[in-house]
């Protein structure tokens, strides 16, 4: 049943769906709402239902997937915002809302990364050793996040 899709700019917020915080392929349609008065949505993929929620990286509609997988890696080889915004062109506060933002979700990026071979599980550790010290100001949502994923990796 082919009907006309109004854009859907969510990506589907399952984990272990294939098409997890994917653009490319997706298949989300919007459904009424939830009790709360949240939007639904259902992903044809792995036929599961969610609410578009605190969940959803906001930077994930700013840059492309490929352009957050490349700024990733060059957190991993230690390169600072300001060697971000030199290399891919991006503005330091772009980058500097995009930590802050991967921070508060960093357990679902850390399952991303890792999901989709960007990096190892040691590489995600070394990532946010480095952006925790990379950024002076971080909101409380980051700082917990970012805890939430350091727990082997802060004994000093
Ligand atoms: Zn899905």
């Amino acid at each position: 049943m082919a009907r006309p899709r109004s854009k859907i700019d969510i990506t589907c917020q399952n984990h272990k769906c294939k098409y997890f915080l994917k653009e490319k392929g997706k298949d989300i349609i919007k459904r009424g709402k939830n009790k709360a008065g949240h939007q639904q949505y259902y992903c044809n993929h792995c036929n599961k239902w969610f609410v578009e929620t605190a969940n959803t990286p906001l930077y994930w509609k700013h840059l492309s997937e490929e352009e957050i997988i490349t700024i990733c890696k060059h957190l991993v080889e230690k390169n600072g915002i300001r060697s971000i915004e030199r290399i891919t062109g991006h503005h330091r506060d772009t980058i500097g809302r995009l930590l802050e933002d991967m921070a508060v979700h960093a357990e679902m990026m850390n399952e991303y990364l890792i999901k989709n071979l960007v990096l190892t599980p040691v590489e995600c550790d070394e990532m946010w050793t480095f952006v925790k010290k990379n950024k002076r100001k971080w909101t409380p949502g980051a700082r917990i996040g970012i805890r939430k994923v350091m727990r082997g990796s802060i004994q000093q």
